[in-house]
């Protein structure tokens, strides 16, 4: 599969580098911290959160079961309302479909809306080889394409970039030396390069948050208005989505709609919320299509456990409150689904890559993320389980046995020791004997390389609990 977004390195040298960033490391705090304080803010105002939250996990439960009835569903209603169903089994064919959707049309220009899912199947990179030029109209987004750059964060694609390094950017790409680095005038700048360009398009693309199965709505959930503009302007409107943004009805949507502005933004309320359904003649876009894409997602329903992961909103709540994410960025993950979700979401959707393979370990398993979660996914279970999988996969392999072995005679030992005391006892007395080894960064024990190379070996206390008790109080 095509993946503009794998980097050179998989999550733990990518991650390295990443950590040696200062300035982005001092970024993404900064961002991550002001995002958190609001949610948790607005969370707190809201009485029936945790309910609103269960209600909205048995929601994509039952959809997520019956995925293949609401989805034929949605199909019917979409097509009663004048518009058309492609559906796509992976990244290729839903690139495909798009690109001869728009050369059809015959565009050279489109104008896209935030979508994740056509970043996921790498759209861009396939127009512009087809000769069209894809647009971003989101403002974050058109900071990473004018900087050539990748999104880094689910809701907020440019954090890792602060306003200094905005400003240099617009400056050379929009020919702009004298832009002040203020946010009002950065946004000014963008918003007359992105009119004009408005204008001009005949072909718009959009993602989607939410599919309603009963009327075939589509809800788009933006904070700037370009993408209304997206949505309505151009003749012919493309919208691409994975099949797990299907709910069941209109009052469902309205359960989301509450969950998703405090937890991605810490807003009460979304400032642009766009729900539109087919065609209306004389109205807007005069042709729809709705691109479905599986892309890994019904593998992932297979999975009793894994599905739980398709539960996600793109809030971004978990990667806000994510240690990790918040020291190494969004780059090193690989993935435009970074932090705790993509953890859990890029190894079930890439079960055969190699990076991919390696983003369940990228976490300390604190349990803030399933904390903030607002459909409740049990993000740190989650990572365990595909920790369980990607090992079983590269012993199958023959990948793992050799590197597992010293481990795996260890564990087995101490299984035995701790079993008895005698043996305890024999075992604690050999830590005291390595005291000199321990409190000291960077000791690696043969064979545990992995393990002790970023932590301090403990140092065993000179007495044990046992003796201590011995000797106390004979
Ligand atoms: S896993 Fe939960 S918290 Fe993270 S992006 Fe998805 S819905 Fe939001």
């Amino acid at each position: 599969m095509r993946d503009a977004l794998r980097p050179e390195a998989p999550f733990p040298a990518a991650a390295r580098t990443a950590l040696a960033d200062a300035t982005l490391r001092a970024n993404l705090r900064r961002a991550t911290s002001t995002i958190r304080r609001r949610r948790d803010q607005v969370v707190g105002e809201v009485e029936d959160w945790d309910r609103l939250r269960a209600q909205a996990a048995a929601i994509k439960d039952h959809t997520l079961r019956h995925l293949d009835r609401y989805l034929a569903q949605l199909e019917a209603a979409v097509a009663e309302r004048g518009g058309q169903v492609h559906w796509a089994r992976d990244a290729a064919e839903a690139r495909d479909v798009v690109a001869d959707l728009v050369v059809g049309a015959g565009a050279r220009r489109v104008l896209k809306v935030k979508s994740l899912t056509t970043e996921e199947i790498g759209l861009n990179d396939v127009l512009a080889e087809r000769g069209v030029e894809a647009v971003e109209s989101d403002l974050a987004e058109l900071i990473v394409q004018l900087g050539g750059d990748r999104p880094s964060h689910i809701v907020v694609p440019a954090i890792h970039k602060n306003r200094f390094e905005i400003r240099d950017l617009f400056a050379r790409a929009m020919g702009l030396p004298d832009l002040a680095p203020e946010p009002t005038a950065l946004a000014e700048a963008a918003r007359l390069y992105l009119r004009e360009r408005f204008l001009a398009m005949t072909v718009g693309i959009s993602g989607a948050n939410f599919l309603v199965a009963d009327t075939g709505a589509v809800a788009v959930v933006e904070s700037e208005g370009n993408g209304r503009m997206c949505l309505t302007l151009p003749h012919t409107l493309i919208t691409v989505a994975g099949i797990d943004k299907v709910v069941p009805t209109f009052e469902d949507l309205g359960v989301f709609l509450r969950l998703l502005a405090r937890s991605a933004t810490g807003e009460r309320m979304n400032p642009y919320t766009t729900v539109f359904s087919g065609v209306v003649p004389g109205d807007g876009p005069q042709a729809f299509h709705l691109v479905l894409v599986d892309n890994g997602r019904t593998r992932a329903l297979a999975d009793p456990l894994g599905r739980t992961a398709l539960r996600c909103i793109r809030c971004a709540a978990c990667l806000n409150v994510c240690p990790v994410y918040e020291r190494v960025g969004g780059h090193a993950y690989g993935s435009v689904y970074p932090g705790p979700i993509g953890a859990v979401l890029t190894p079930q959707l890439r079960p055969d890559d190699e990076h991919a393979r390696t983003l369940p370990y990228a976490s300390t398993l604190c349990g803030a993320c399933a904390d903030v979660c607002p459909v409740g996914i049990p993000i740190p279970r989650l990572l365990v389980h595909l920790r369980s999988v990607a090992v079983r996969a590269d012993e199958a392999s023959g990948r793992l046995g050799a590197r597992l072995a010293p481990e795996r005679l260890m564990l087995r030992a101490l299984g035995r020791a701790f079993a008895q005391p005698r043996q305890f006892e024999r075992l604690q007395a050999l830590a005291r004997v390595m005291r000199p080894l321990g409190g000291r960064q960077g000791r690696r024990l043969p064979g545990l390389g992995g393990w002790t190379r970023s932590r301090a070996l403990p140092t065993a206390p000179r007495r044990s609990f046992r003796r201590w008790w011995r000797e106390e109080h004979r």
